[in-house]
């Protein structure tokens, strides 16, 4: 239909005009879109032709996985080291473990009846709060093109209890991938808050199953493997409902926790209070600390928290994530490729202006949101406190202005709106 003209035949007083697809008439019709040469199409031909393409692509995309389109490994860290900053071993950990799982459904297709079975490698993330687990998880998808959902372990309940059941997470990955099934069944998913089902949290909800353990033993069904019974409309599952049936077992898994408490687990194993040479009792000091803990994590330690054994083995790779240092901080506001940083430049530049930040203004950004214990996620929002005076004045400013933020223009958290207090430079 090229060079066709949106608009509707009706308009322009062409009564006579039918679809050339259907035959049906506008009066029937309704609406067409009008092509060269006298053609036009119905809205509910629009509507097959669309369904017929998209359905075409989703059988086209079922062959994608092949063993030479699969990215190598460090192609897939390559692509993490543009967004996510610092965590190389986590990062190298889920390239490979990425790179195999599809290298085995790849294998798995064209497997003969007495080969050898390879098993998944499912992920488990820990690290405190806005470390880049999620982050990781999201990145990662994006990288490899499949769909992906995310789900909260908090919210999952056993069926029968008030809350949703662990089928919903499925629900969203078979959503995310537009409704095909093909598709879902090779996605990732990622879990959140896993920690929080462990039987240690069992007071989270007075309203789950007592002892978390339900929940642990179906999420464990759907690491392992199973074709779950999935509501289309969500929900909670009853006995006259129509389900979709998703084969869980080609999905990779990835879960993630702060698992707060683990490392007075493993210090105990270990023996000592502190692990590391010389690490005295400065802030930055128990920051590494913390991180040099969980490196020494095993699946033991796990079981003490409370994950049952068996999930625990359904979890081969288990990659610890540092607490970021002021250092890491400051390369997330300026490095990612969306960095905080460079999208207020952005804007300034829209503006015909220029920002600059000193780097002991970043430092400064970094300490304050580090102050408030959500890792970088503060970042954002102690940025946009910083930035407020400078957003509000901007587009009343002579283009050509150059912005510098130092820590001094900073000043302190109550000097924020201080009248005066930023520094122009004009061009
Ligand atoms: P969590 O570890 O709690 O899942 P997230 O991954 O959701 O944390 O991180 C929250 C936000 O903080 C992210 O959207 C990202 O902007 C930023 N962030 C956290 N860690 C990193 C990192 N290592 N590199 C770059 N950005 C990060």
């Amino acid at each position: 239909m090229s060079g066709s003209r949106g608009g509707s035949s009706g308009n322009r007083g062409r009564r006579s005009s039918v679809c050339s697809f259907c035959g049906k008439s506008h009066r029937d019709a309704g609406p067409m879109v009008e092509g060269a040469g006298d053609v036009f199409i119905c809205s509910s031909c629009i509507e097959l032709c669309h369904n017929l393409i998209r359905e075409e692509r989703r059988r086209a995309g079922k062959s994608q996985v092949n063993l030479k389109s699969i990215p190598k490994p460090r192609e897939v860290c390559e692509f993490l080291d543009q967004y996510v900053i610092g965590q190389e071993l986590a990062k190298r950990a889920i390239s490979v473990s990425v790179h195999t799982h599809y290298k085995r459904l790849a294998y798995s297709d064209a497997m003969e009846e007495n080969d050898v079975e390879i098993d998944k490698s499912n992920i488990l993330l820990i690290g405190p709060t806005g470390c880049g687990k999620t982050l990781l998880a999201r990145t990662l998808a994006r990288t490899l093109n499949v769909p992906f959902a995310i789900g909260d372990a908090t919210t999952l309940t056993e069926a029968g209890y008030v809350g949703e059941d662990v089928e919903n997470i499925l629900l969203r990955l078979l959503q995310n991938a537009d409704y095909d099934l093909e598709a879902a069944q090779r996605g990732i998913i990622y879990i959140d808050e896993i920690d929080k089902i462990g039987k240690t949290w069992n007071n989270v909800s007075i309203t789950r199953d007592v002892s978390g353990e339900g929940v642990q033993q179906a999420l464990l069904k759907m690491l392992e493997g199973t074709v779950s019974n999935i509501p289309p409309q969500g929900g909670r599952k009853h006995p006259e409902q129509q389900y979709i049936q998703m084969d869980t077992s080609n999905i990779l898994f990835i879960c993630g926790g702060t698992f707060v408490g683990l490392d007075k687990i493993i210090r105990k194993r270990l023996g000592r209070k502190k692990i590391g040479f010389g690490l005295e009792d400065r802030d930055t000091d128990n920051v590494t600390d913390l991180g040099q803990v969980l490196e020494q994590v095993t699946p033991d330690d796990l079981i003490e928290f409370g994950i049952i054994p068996e999930f625990v083995g359904r979890l081969p790779v288990i990659c610890p994530l540092k607490p970021l240092s002021v250092q890491a901080m400051v390369r997330i506001l300026t490095e990612p490729k969306n960095a905080i940083v460079r999208q207020y430049a952005k804007l300034f530049e829209l503006e015909k202006a220029k920002l600059e930040f000193s780097p002991e203004a970043l430092e400064e950004i970094a300490r304050r949101a580090l102050l408030r214990d959500t890792g970088a996620r503060a970042l954002r929002s102690v940025t946009e406190e910083v930035m407020l005076e400078y957003m509000y004045e901007l587009p009343e400013m002579k283009p050509g202005t150059t912005y510098s933020v130092t820590p001094e223009v900073i000043g302190g958290e109550e000097d924020l709106l201080a009248p005066g207090r930023l520094r122009k430079e004009s061009a």
